[in-house]
């Protein structure tokens, strides 16, 4: 079982959701869809995780279970999910307003929806991947980001482990983008699926084998390498959901096959508290201190 898993979970649940959101797109409300096929997703993933990990010690997550669900209805769900349901909502209405009194859409909506998602994530991805190497290089963003990397453990609930600045300042833009384009409703529900089960599974702790996709998607293998502890070896592999940027500029980091997977992950000599509010606290107060 623990073989089937590593080979064809990741590539399975992907399409799984696709198939399943293409099937049901119609039938069900897409602001009810994407939550519905996200927290199926999640649920799997965690059982999986309970019957296989990767690593033993990670999953011993008792201890984080109460922080990871208040990061994840605040962070996750609250600013997250319902800001890109909502605002999402809201610019598409708009950007649909606005291409019809130029009679004119940046958007290739007559071309099949996987190009369209295609289009939309090349766009979007390049300014994630620019937006998420400078919170890494300057302090006062990585103030905030780094209560994403302050875990010592990967797992699929501490995707949401954010700071709701990090979250918006990481949203502001790919919104903007909706905007300005014209992106459709369902292409947006389909890229918030396909993204939100990405994020689920990069952070998982399973082994997932995934070969070529490495050069195409942010795989757990390369996401996992970079909440390294190593300093060096975190300053890698930034992209979200695509991998190209980091080929493009540098940034791609998988090594040979006898040391490929990385076990040490979190945040060395990190001073980021314990608990929740603390947590939220503890950008501001570092930066006063700057
Ligand atoms: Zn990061």
């Amino acid at each position: 079982m623990r073989t089937l898993l590593k080979k064809y979970f990741y590539h399975s649940l992907l399409i799984i959701n696709v198939f399943l959101f293409l099937l049901l797109k119609d039938t069900i409300y897409l602001a009810y869809l994407t939550p519905i096929l996200l927290l199926s997703s999640l649920f799997v993933i965690i059982f999986a995780e309970k019957k296989y990990p990767k690593i033993l010690k990670w999953g011993e997550v008792k201890k984080d279970i109460k922080l990871d669900v208040f990061y994840t209805l605040v962070s996750g769900i609250g600013v997250g999910h319902i800001t890109k349901i909502t605002i999402s909502g809201l610019l598409i209405w708009l950007g649909e307003k606005l291409s019809k009194i130029l009679d004119f859409s940046l958007f290739p909506h007559s071309i099949n929806i996987f190009f369209q998602i295609l289009f939309y994530l090349l766009i979007v991805e390049f300014f994630s991947y620019w937006l998420h190497r400078l919170s890494h290089n300057q302090k006062k963003l990585w103030l905030f980001h780094e209560i994403h990397h302050s875990p010592n453990k990967m797992w699929s609930l501490n995707v949401s482990r954010s700071h709701p600045i990090d979250i918006l300042y990481r949203l502001i833009l790919p919104l903007m983008i909706v905007f300005f384009l014209g992106i459709k409703e369902d292409v947006l529900s389909l890229y918030l699926v396909i993204t939100g089960v990405v994020s689920f599974l990069q952070h998982s702790n399973l082994e997932l084998e995934t070969k070529r996709l490495n050069y195409f998607f942010a795989t757990p293998i390369l996401h996992h390498w970079h909440h390294s502890s190593e300093k060096n070896k975190a300053q890698n592999n930034f992209g979200h959901v695509l991998i190209i940027y980091d080929l493009i500029f540098g940034t791609y980091y998988l090594p040979n096959i006898n040391e490929q997977e990385c076990k040490d992950v979190g945040v060395k000599n990190s001073k980021v508290p314990k608990d929740f509010i603390d947590q939220l606290k503890y950008p501001f107060k570092e930066i006063n201190k700057l």
